[in-house]
């Protein structure tokens, strides 16, 4: 059955994405407070590229630092509202997983689907899932996207293989998120 549903949604992964992959002591975490924040280049202007084209922007992170203890709710919430301001505020929402793996209570971290179905039921009702995208660095982000039916697109970064994950599948692969625009504008034909 065709969708009549008419929001198109790029959904963002945020580390490696917006964000730089953050190393501690060998160990790949995701930043924990503003100073471990460093916005990538182009990222600023290709949010805005894709606002122009009509997508709402929504942020869907696990942030497993949560539940191990390095972080709170509200150091991960004040990261989010640092990058709403430095990124002139094109993001429309966040969302995250603050749990970690085998937590019974979780049904959010991604590849699960609980982020997007609460945004889908609670903030955004019309999402026509085949009509948007997932854009993410593993294998949980292209899974995830592939589970709403979006399109996937893969950015490489140093976690995409980080302990020896294999390279996941995905409709697209590219470097970083100017080109992913790039990807999504040929598609629109603008
Ligand atoms: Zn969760």
């Amino acid at each position: 059955m065709i969708s009549t549903k008419t929001q198109q949604v790029v959904f963002l992964d945020r580390d490696g994405i917006l964000v730089d992959v953050v190393f501690d002591g060998g160990r790949l975490v995701t930043c924990r407070n503003i100073k471990e924040v460093s916005i990538l280049n182009g990222v600023k202007e290709a949010l805005v590229g894709f606002k122009k084209a009509g997508y709402i922007l929504l942020v869907v992170t696990n942030q497993p630092n949560i539940a191990r203890g390095e972080m709170t709710k509200d150091d991960t919430e004040k990261i989010h509202n640092h990058l709403k301001y430095n990124l002139g505020l094109p993001i429309d929402n966040f969302y995250y997983c603050p749990h970690d793996d085998g937590e019974a209570e979780c049904d959010c971290k991604k590849p699960k689907l609980g982020m997007a179905t609460r945004l889908a039921k609670e903030d955004f009702p019309d999402i026509n899932f085949s009509k948007s995208y997932m854009i993410g660095d593993r294998s949980g982000d292209m899974e995830f996207g592939r589970q709403l039916g979006c399109s996937t697109i893969l950015i490489s970064t140093a976690a995409t293989t980080w302990g020896g994950a294999v390279k996941p599948q995905a409709d697209y692969e590219v470097s970083n998120l100017s080109e992913a625009l790039s990807i999504i504008l040929n598609r629109l034909n603008i």
